[in-house]
């Protein structure tokens, strides 16, 4: 058993791609964090409960309600990083001189970025910092990802990546990524289509050639019979067999929890063998004839 405060899961690429559960320790007494290797709990048993308080991923402080998954409420008013521009990249105000906190903004939004195709729950453009994008793929569960164009800032890979969802989704149905694997998408097919249909992107965003596109997969037993999403909050406590990890998925037999949308969540977790149903045969036994 471990307690903590619930951190996006963080995975590694392979075959398939292995998960860590990790714990942000809010005692002084213990180490930092605590990482629980999930692939070794497939087809075992997991729970999660919680504990009814949140600690801000930035500050620590205790609340009750999480905004922007994970910070406290002054944190989600104070940080560049809780901006509405981080989900809508296109409307950077850096150049404005309006960023919250221009420093941050350099070393996170200033900086080359990619723009990718990525076979989620069908074909979806998406952007991250450059050389983070196997991350950003296993993060959303995708089975191929495909580097297409390279910008100088976050701000030009987001008028890029509005431009390419004029013709092609920038978002994953999560229904459908934890239904099945995804049918396989010719990325290389789809960035030639949509090469040939974009031509007013900014100048100092180019197409990138001879990349080849990747391939993911994940530790996945089988797919849940229901499709129900947990919410830590009303369930207050998440158990059963884990039958897969997707994304940041945990994928049980009865649904499914998104760990990130938990971000920050107290928790207490157990594992392993999922708890005894009383045996009825010894029972007769007990009490013969
Ligand atoms: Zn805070």
């Amino acid at each position: 058993m471990v307690e903590g405060a619930l951190e996006k899961m963080s995975a590694q690429p392979g075959g398939p791609a292995s998960y860590s559960l990790r714990l942000r320790m809010t005692t002084s007494s213990a180490p930092d964090q605590h990482a629980l290797d999930l692939n070794d709990l497939l087809g075992h048993f997991l729970d999660i409960e919680y504990l009814g308080s949140i600690s801000c991923s930035y500050c620590g402080r205790v609340s009750k309600k999480s905004y922007a998954q994970g910070y406290c409420f002054p944190c989600f008013r104070k940080l560049a990083r809780c901006d509405l521009c981080v989900m809508s990249p296109d409307r950077c105000h850096y150049a404005a001189g309006t960023c919250r906190e221009p420093e941050w903004g350099e070393s996170f939004c200033m900086q080359p970025h990619l723009v990718y195709l990525a076979n989620s729950s069908g074909p979806k453009v998406g952007i991250t910092r450059d050389g983070q994008q196997v991350g950003r793929w296993l993060d959303q569960g995708a089975s191929q990802g495909l580097v297409i164009l390279s910008a100088p800032s976050r701000h030009l890979a987001g008028l890029a990546e509005v431009a390419l969802a004029r013709h092609i989704s920038d978002r994953t149905d999560w229904r459908a990524l934890l239904r099945q694997d995804a049918p396989p998408i010719d990325l290389l097919a789809l960035r030639q289509r949509l090469q040939g249909l974009v031509l007013d992107l900014s100048p100092s965003v180019t197409w990138l050639d001879g990349v080849e596109p990747e391939a993911l997969s994940y530790p996945v037993l089988s797919y849940p019979q229901a499709l129900k999403r947990f919410r830590l909050e009303r369930e207050r406590r998440v158990s059963g067999r884990l039958l897969g990890i997707k994304g940041q998925f945990l994928l049980f037999e009865n649904g499914v929890l998104n760990v990130r949308q938990h971000t920050s969540f107290h928790v207490r977790v157990r594992w392993g063998e999922a708890p005894s149903e009383p045996d009825t045969d010894d029972q007769m036994e007990l009490f013969p004839g």
